[in-house]
């Protein structure tokens, strides 16, 4: 607590970033609860939603839109209100603000204002996931959503195809087969990986196998299909995986200009990988 003298500003108030539940509504934290209880206002990106997450541990508090649509507008509006000595929290629908969610503009305008910003961590889908996949983890890249438009996301896989480190993707129920069958295309059918589906929910499924073997069991069973997802992919393990990856992308996008005999005699080349690793491995 700060004292304060009549007529002086007050302390300027603190930024909580309070992480909440991806399901299970015990993991919210016994600290994420009492800030969120001693809060001036939380910034929530549905108020709806984080008003029922409120009520079901018994709390009502001021709410404040904070999405991706007005976050630029708000979010100045919020750092004078934190300057002028409120407290606010700052949380998203599902886990960490900020992980594939808004807040990123609140944080960087309350530090660029010298508020200080503060965590309370706890859920996240991402690193739930990486916690139980069995995969390499000592270092990871997190990619969040691939592009919604096939091209994009091909494009963009195939710049990863060769990444040794842990990949980590979110998916939608909508689009995690295609999305599998763009890995498969990329990183080649054998590369491990493991989908993690409704982590702390009532169907949570995690299944490791070959992208091949994923794809293959997602696209058999239409209960694989639903809920939301993680996919995390092993890296390219070693450089003969990094060169037949690197070789890939570039055979897929030399068959833009070149025969595909061509394509896969200049990949071969550049890349190191081997010409029969290329050609036709796409089919
Ligand atoms: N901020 C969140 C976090 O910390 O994980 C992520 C928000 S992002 C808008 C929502 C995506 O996270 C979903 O589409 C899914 O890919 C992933 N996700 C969230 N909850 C999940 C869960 N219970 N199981 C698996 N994936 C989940």
């Amino acid at each position: 607590m700060h004292t304060s003298h009549p007529g002086a500003s007050p302390a300027p108030g603190t930024l909580h970033v309070v992480a909440t539940p991806i399901g299970n509504l015990g993991d919210l934290s016994a600290r994420a609860l009492e800030t969120l209880k001693t809060v001036h206002a939380i910034c929530a990106e549905d108020t709806r939603h984080t008003r029922q997450l409120l009520a079901h541990f018994g709390l009502e508090r001021p709410l404040l839109a904070l999405h991706q649509h007005n976050e630029d507008a708000q979010a100045q509006q919020l750092v004078t209100r934190l300057l002028a000595g409120e407290s606010l929290a700052l949380v998203s629908d599902a886990g960490t603000p900020l992980v594939s969610d808004p807040g990123f503009r609140l944080v960087r305008a309350a530090r660029a204002a010298g508020i200080r910003v503060s965590p309370v961590p706890g859920a996240c889908a991402a690193i739930s996931a990486l916690s139980v996949a069995g995969v390499p983890s000592d270092r990871f890249v997190f990619e969040g959503f691939l592009p919604a438009k096939a091209s994009a996301r091909r494009e963009r896989l195939s710049r990863l195809a060769g990444e040794p480190r842990t990949l980590i993707f979110y998916e939608s129920a909508h689009r995690i087969e295609e999305s599998l069958e763009d890995l498969v295309a990329a990183f080649g059918a054998d590369r491990r990986a493991v989908v993690a589906r409704e982590l702390t929910k009532l169907f949570e499924t995690v299944l490791d196998d070959t992208l091949g073997g994923l794809h293959a069991r997602v696209t058999a069973d239409a209960n694989q299909r639903k809920g939301e997802f993680v996919v995390i992919v092993e890296g390219a393990g070693d450089d003969a995986d990094a060169s037949i990856a690197e070789g890939r992308r570039l055979y897929a996008k030399l068959t833009e200009y070149l025969k595909p005999s061509q394509a896969a005699k200049l990949a071969a080349e550049l890349s190191g990988a081997p010409r029969k690793a290329l050609y036709g491995a796409e089919e």
